[in-house]
């Protein structure tokens, strides 16, 4: 058995609680060692102000897993990469496409593994939704991802500033899916609602064609009460095909055929350690080229004002 990696934590906030460290401390593949965030702190481990004392005061660090929000990961990746520390990015992985392009090339450069994580790839029934769909012929699908912001992101103000991505920040874990399971896609047209006092959009209404000419569709909304839906569906040849609780379960025609509770941060720590030990990278921007398009092609629609 090879040695635990040792891990230092960033940005220690909703995620690193609720997910990171649960899934590092029952993982034997870890030791947590150093903690760096401007005011979060992880109980037993030195902690410091930013990344650059963590690595500074802690040498022996080989990893670091970086969670503070998208536009300020940049920075700190670029310095763990040139200290020649392996890398996990939270999702999405950048604020852009080409500053994660930069990542990877500066992590083959210095000879460590660079891994943008989605965890909802690692969704129970992900997988199976995969297999189904690859012997099936699908003749349309459509992606419902409609949640209540202010249940799930309650005074997070950079998810609303530019950069954070809005109701996208979520719909980027359908795309992590959809790009997994569905043939390859690209946007054709977009409409996206920005409230009129918000920098990013509450809702959207995105169409996607495969280039055989299939139509996907992609409705987000950020101001769903009662029921939350997260379910990618598509019509098949083998039937109608249901995956949602954000890929924890996968029906077709109605019948249940896979549903497991979920470990997706424990399987996201897993895969990081096997392209650590097998001195690769992984990373894949399609989740996020596609959050760039809807932007870029995306006619911008001005609807009510946004307050928590
Ligand atoms: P969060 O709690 O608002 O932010 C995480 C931490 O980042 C904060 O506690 C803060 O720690 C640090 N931070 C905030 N602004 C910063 C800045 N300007 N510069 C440097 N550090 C800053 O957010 P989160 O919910 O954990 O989300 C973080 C990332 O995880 C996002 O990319 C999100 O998409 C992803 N994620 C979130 C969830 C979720 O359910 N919340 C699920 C999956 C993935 P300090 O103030 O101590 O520095």
């Amino acid at each position: 058995m090879s040695q635990p990696i040792k891990i230092g934590i960033v940005g220690v906030g909703k995620i690193v609680r609720d997910q990171h460290l649960p899934a590092l401390a029952k993982d034997q593949d870890y030791r947590l060692i150093a903690a760096a965030s401007r005011h979060g702190k992880v109980e037993n481990i030195p902690n410091f102000p930013d990344i650059e004392a963590m690595l500074d005061a802690v040498p022996e660090l080989e990893a670091v897993s970086l969670c503070m929000p998208p536009q300020f990961r940049y920075d700190a990746a670029r310095t763990a990469l040139m200290a020649k520390k392996h890398v996990f990015l939270e999702k999405p992985p950048g604020a852009t496409v080409s500053e994660v392009e930069n990542l990877k090339a500066l992590a083959a450069q210095n000879g460590v593994s660079l891994f943008a994580s989605w965890h909802s790839r690692y969704a129970p029934a992900v997988e199976a939704a995969r297999m189904f769909l690859s012997s099936a012929r699908i003749s349309s699908a459509a992606i419902n991802w409609k949640e209540d912001v202010r249940r799930w992101h309650p005074n997070q103000e950079w998810i609303w500033a530019p950069g954070g991505f809005g109701v996208f920040d979520p719909g980027i874990n359908a795309l992590s899916i959809a790009t997994h399971i569905l043939p390859p896609m690209f946007i054709t047209s977009a409409v996206l609602d920005f409230p009129e006092n918000r920098a990013s959009p509450v809702a959207a209404r995105v169409a996607f064609r495969t280039s055989n000419g299939l139509p996907v569709t992609m409705d987000l909304d950020w101001l769903q009460t009662g029921p939350q839906s997260w379910d990618i569906l598509a019509d098949t040849d083998k039937g109608a095909m249901v995956l949602s609780g954000g890929g924890s379960k996968l029906a077709v025609d109605g019948k249940v055929i896979h549903e497991e509770p979920e470990a997706e941060y424990p399987m996201l720590y897993r895969r990081f350690a096997e392209i650590v030990r097998a001195s690769v990278s992984d990373v894949d921007l399609a989740p996020l080229q596609h959050v760039a398009d809807a932007f870029m092609l995306g006619k911008r629609n001005v609807v009510e004002a946004f307050f928590d």
